[in-house]
């Protein structure tokens, strides 16, 4: 690993570490380039222990830009935002884009309505219709253009945990978005520490799947390796070792750097 855009900060209220305890962390494994990617405020969806309260934003960006100062000659470091796509918000977005160098979508909620009212967590995901929602979201975040690299696209199997007919339709659906679009699908190194199967040929987590995966490889979509971490220590320790061994193993279309587009 030689860069990580996926880093939350403790802003988020379930992540610990400032902007200098994950750049410290991350010369000691030796990365060339840090995104710090936190839970963007929004004061539409109601879980504010999970995400930055608006007023926190000026305090994150500081933070970043802190370090980008005192680290400058040793280490790039870029500001992101993590944020879910949700209909109507485009002022928002925009909002969002002007402050930070890249965008991290990550659909941790659906709405069968698309409404904020009726939000199902994307973890959670049991039915066809469900699954079909979320690849509609997917689609639409991607053609919205706000974002540069999908997170864990195939949360959706988190729950749906068979991989059939339905779960490889909205597989190809992500992956003919994202090729015809050019956006980076990022295979998320956090999954690993959630659940899975233990079998006697190793760990395989409900995402990232290796079908999906192989269904990326299939339409050689653009591709990352996140390590989505949480807590300093987790930028680059065992699971996310054991993480990336499976991800190389696949040789994908492997994006090391990102490309900023402004
Ligand atoms: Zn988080
Ligand atoms: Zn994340």
């Amino acid at each position: 690993m030689k860069a990580n855009y996926h880093t939350h900060h403790y802003l988020c209220r379930h992540a610990t570490g400032n902007a200098e305890d994950y750049v410290k962390e991350a010369l000691r494994i030796g990365l060339k380039e840090l995104g710090i990617s936190d839970h963007a405020p929004n004061v539409r969806v109601h879980d504010h222990g999970v995400r930055m309260q608006p007023s926190d934003l000026p305090v994150y960006l500081k933070d970043i830009e802190s370090v980008q100062e005192k680290y400058k000659g040793q280490i790039k470091v870029l500001k992101g935002l993590e944020v879910e796509y949700f209909y109507d918000h485009e002022v928002y977005y925009e909002f969002l884009r002007e402050n930070v160098d890249y965008l991290i979508h990550g659909q941790h909620y659906i709405s069968m309505t698309k409404q904020m009212s009726d939000l199902i967590s994307g973890f959670s995901l049991k039915t066809v219709p469900e699954i079909n929602r979320y690849a509609a979201y997917l689609e639409d975040a991607i053609e919205s253009g706000h974002f540069d690299i999908l997170a864990h696209p195939d949360l959706y199997l988190n729950s749906y945990s068979q991989f059939d007919k339905y779960a490889e339709d909205v597989a190809r659906r992500i992956c003919d978005s994202a090729k015809k679009h050019d956006i980076i699908l990022e295979y998320n190194a956090n999954g690993y520490r959630r659940g899975g199967k233990k079998t006697k040929n190793g760990f395989f987590p409900n995402y990232p799947r290796l079908e999906f995966w192989k269904i990326v490889k299939e339409y050689n979509c653009k591709t990352i390796f996140g390590s989505d971490a949480h807590l300093p220590e987790f930028l680059y320790n065992d699971t996310v070792q054991e993480a990336e061994e499976d991800y190389k193993k696949l040789e994908l279309n492997n994006v090391e750097f990102l490309t900023l587009k402004k």
